[in-house]
């Protein structure tokens, strides 16, 4: 069996939601098909709730008649029969009429908050699995709020998850479309909750690896995994083959295309991942897995909004001491350190969560003194296969960042990463010199030697 996750813009239009239907019936396989809500809904529905947060009941009103006109529309074209369409504007009214019972909560909690935006992947998957039955095809829709669960951490239940959803297959055998809601989970309350923003490839990921899916794909709006972030840098191309570590960095590292943790359950079951265009369905795209036969230096990605920690011990600690200590307070904190470099007496570390930056600055004032946090810093990461023997790659770089100021350096710790932090209004530059010197001046200089 497969997992085939479709992204907002691939069900964000009915002529889009048409030839996924294509998409999926072209072979006989078995799939689970994870689906987005509809391009534009979360972000909407989002709003929607900062204006009830702020008790602009006028304000939520017009929001809410916008995205109804555009479901009512959209409808229209997505269905051809007058029974289908009959069924599609029932749904889309009974979630109406369930948003607008949210939205009058007061207070306008999280809580509500969560069911509110909870709702654009519930819409989209009736109205597809509405569509799949007006086509003669026969489809299940299994709802995610009954088998995905996070934990009070909010990570994945992989066991849970796993169990739930097994026996909800179980009883599923006869059908070869089964389609189901990316984001969206329940916590140990029981509430409705959800994998962060682009959390659907995590879903699908979540579910490939649980069932032990043949392959995992991710369609999207572009042709795979670029070589640079194609929304800044001029010249990008799509990558062949990563490795899952390769891919797990971009990820993480800001390349928008995956949810920071998509590649985790795969990895971890072995389960490969292609990354494939709705648009351009004969396109190649990415295949994620564990060997790839591509080039040294895969791609750059950037990830920003990091807060820079300057921390030196002060003499009273014994050095071998040290690093625990600081490490515990960020443990303490649930807070992820992204970039680390040290020198005999320091430690500068990055975070991107500041939610408890003032707590994890007083405790650590007690066991070390510190700078001034910098605030606007971006990684820029460049992954690829850096083993030791691999020279040059570290000149090409620096080579490359001449003019540009650089904060933090991180080169070996693993064999695919070389992290630099600069300031972000720097980012775009960094990512365009990079782009040029890493994946077109070799090229470049073989032609004018060819030439001559
Ligand atoms: P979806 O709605 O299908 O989940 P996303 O908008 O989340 O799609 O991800 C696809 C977008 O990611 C692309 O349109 C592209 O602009 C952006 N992106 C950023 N970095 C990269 C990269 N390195 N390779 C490909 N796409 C990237
Ligand atoms: N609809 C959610 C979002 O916009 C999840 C996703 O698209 O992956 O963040
Ligand atoms: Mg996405």
């Amino acid at each position: 069996m497969q997992v085939w996750k479709f992204g907002g813009t691939s069900v964000g239009k009915p002529e889009r939601m048409h030839s996924i239907r294509t998409l999926i019936t072209a072979d006989s396989g078995r799939k689970i098909v994870v689906l987005s809500a509809l391009s534009g809904t979360t972000n909407a529905l989002i709003s929607m709730g900062e204006s009830a947060k702020a008790n602009n009941d006028a304000e939520v009103q017009e929001k809410i008649d916008a995205l109804k006109a555009h479901y009512d529309a959209f409808i229209k074209e997505l269905y051809s029969t007058e029974e289908s369409l009959k069924k599609g504007q029932a749904i889309v009214d009974n979630e109406f009429n369930f948003i607008r019972s949210v939205l009058k909560s007061r207070p306008f909690t999280l809580k509500q908050d969560k069911e509110l935006v909870a709702q654009g992947e519930i819409m989209s998957t009736q109205l597809f699995q509405g569509y799949l039955e007006e086509q003669g095809e026969s489809s299940v829709l299994l709802p995610a709020l009954d088998f995905m669960r996070i934990d009070t951490d909010g990570e994945p239940e992989l066991e849970t998850i796993e169990a739930l959803l097994g026996d909800m297959l179980d009883h599923q055998t006869d059908k070869q479309l089964i389609i189901t809601q990316g984001f969206i989970c329940r916590n140990p309350r029981g509430e409705v909750d959800n994998l962060k923003r682009g959390g659907s490839d995590y879903t699908a990921s979540l579910i490939g690896g649980a069932i032990r899916a043949e392959e995992i794909q991710i369609w999207t709006d572009i042709d795979g995994m670029h070589n640079n972030d194609p929304r800044i840098v001029k010249r990008t191309f799509p990558i062949r083959e990563l490795t899952f570590e390769e891919a797990a960095e971009l990820a993480y590292f800001g390349a928008k295309i995956l949810h920071p943790s998509t590649i985790t359950p795969a990895k971890m079951r072995g389960v490969p991942v292609r990354l494939k265009n709705t648009m351009e369905p004969q396109a190649f795209g990415t295949l994620i897995a564990t060997t790839t036969t591509d080039r040294e230096i895969k791609a750059i990605a950037a990830k920003d909004g990091l807060t820079a920690i300057y921390i030196h011990s002060t003499r009273m600690l014994n050095a071998y001491g040290f690093l625990r200590r600081v490490f515990e307070i960020f443990e303490k904190y649930k807070t992820p350190v992204d970039m680390i470099t040290t020198s005999e007496v320091s430690v500068s570390v990055t975070i991107d969560n500041d939610t408890n930056l003032a707590e994890i600055t007083a405790e650590l004032s007690e066991i070390a003194d510190l700078e001034e946090h910098d605030r606007d810093l971006s990684i820029i990461c460049i992954v690829g296969d850096f083993k030791a023997d691999k020279e040059g790659i570290a000149l090409k770089v620096f080579e490359a960042m001449k003019h540009i100021p650089i904060r933090m350096i991180s080169y070996g710790a693993s064999e695919h990463n070389l992290s630099i932090l600069v300031w972000s209004k720097d980012k775009a530059e960094a990512l365009n010199v990079l782009n040029e010197r890493l994946f077109y001046y070799e090229d470049a200089m073989k032609n004018i030697f060819t030439a001559q």
